[in-house]
């Protein structure tokens, strides 16, 4: 299994999944030319898609999901309030398969297991994926804080998609108005670096091969910020093994195809890739 970002943050997001010969997108925020224009730039093309997993209805997730759908004839995965609640972007879709909170499903050869988050969405889920081999990923942004059910799914991962929203001084001395501010930092708003890199130390594992920072504003937060706070998190680790690689995804580019073994590993340190 295959993993890449083809955009992160809050102009538009979206998420390649592709094991043996077939392929998926989680979510699809960005208008449907530019997620094809992407998929093509990592020699993807939208034909060889199974479908799509749309995890709420905000506008920076399901923008292309509608035109996608119509254009190559792909399902939509998602649950009835997503469905629902985005009736109007989405438009007529060709096929929608439900998805209920908790209870794993399958395409192609991955399951994935969604569960709820805090998030002001009618029914927003993050997702565990996992394929035949075992390996094992997990997905969670656009979530205010962090509860118990998060924290139990992201144990023993081999690789972590995690939201690292915004640094919470620069939000608080920022330019947004002050109801935006309370959104943002508020329970269904979005997670915090603090709080992000506070998950993050929980739920590493030796196991754990990378980790892509995700989300992040770019009116609240910066690269080095997250990186400096991600890795505090990990180094603090005595049961961290010799290495895991950290990304910070963007808006801008897509990130490389993570997968099995893309450790990158200097012996007892943390190897951090920036990208851009
Ligand atoms: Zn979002
Ligand atoms: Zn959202």
């Amino acid at each position: 299994m295959d993993i890449a970002l083809l955009a992160s943050g809050s102009s538009g997001n979206a998420v390649l999944v592709r094991s043996g010969g077939s392929a998926f997108l989680v979510d699809a925020g960005l208008s449907g030319r530019e997620v094809t224009a992407r998929l093509d730039s990592i020699d993807v093309s939208p034909s060889e898609l199974l479908g799509i997993v749309l995890t709420h209805e905000h506008t920076d997730h399901i923008r292309g999901v509608g035109p996608l759908a119509r254009r190559f004839g792909l399902p939509v995965w998602t649950n009835r309030a997503t469905l629902e609640a985005g009736s109007a972007t989405l438009g007529k879709l060709p096929h929608w398969v439900e998805v209920t909170m908790s209870v794993p499903f399958e395409i192609g050869d991955i399951w994935l297991e969604p569960f709820s988050i805090p998030h002001d969405a009618a029914d927003p889920f993050g997702l565990t994926l996992k394929s035949t081999q075992g390996y094992h990923v997990g997905l969670a942004t656009d979530m205010g804080f962090v509860t118990q059910l998060v924290r139990a799914r992201l144990q023993g991962l081999n690789g972590l998609i995690l939201e690292f929203n915004h640094d919470l001084p620069m939000l608080l001395d920022g330019p947004y108005p002050w109801s935006i501010k309370q959104r943002i930092r508020g329970k269904l708003g979005h997670l915090n670096n603090k709080d992000a890199a506070g998950l993050l130390g929980e739920v590493a594992s030796p196991d754990l091969e990378w980790v892509i920072c995700a989300h992040m504003s770019q009116q609240n937060n910066n690269k080095e910020i997250v990186v400096t706070e991600a890795k505090s998190a990990l180094n603090g680790l005595l049961s961290m093994p010799s290495s895991a690689s950290l990304h910070v995804a963007t808006q801008a580019e897509p990130t490389p195809l993570f997968g099995q073994g893309d450790r990158r590993n200097l012996p007892g340190t943390l190897e951090v890739e920036e990208l851009n």
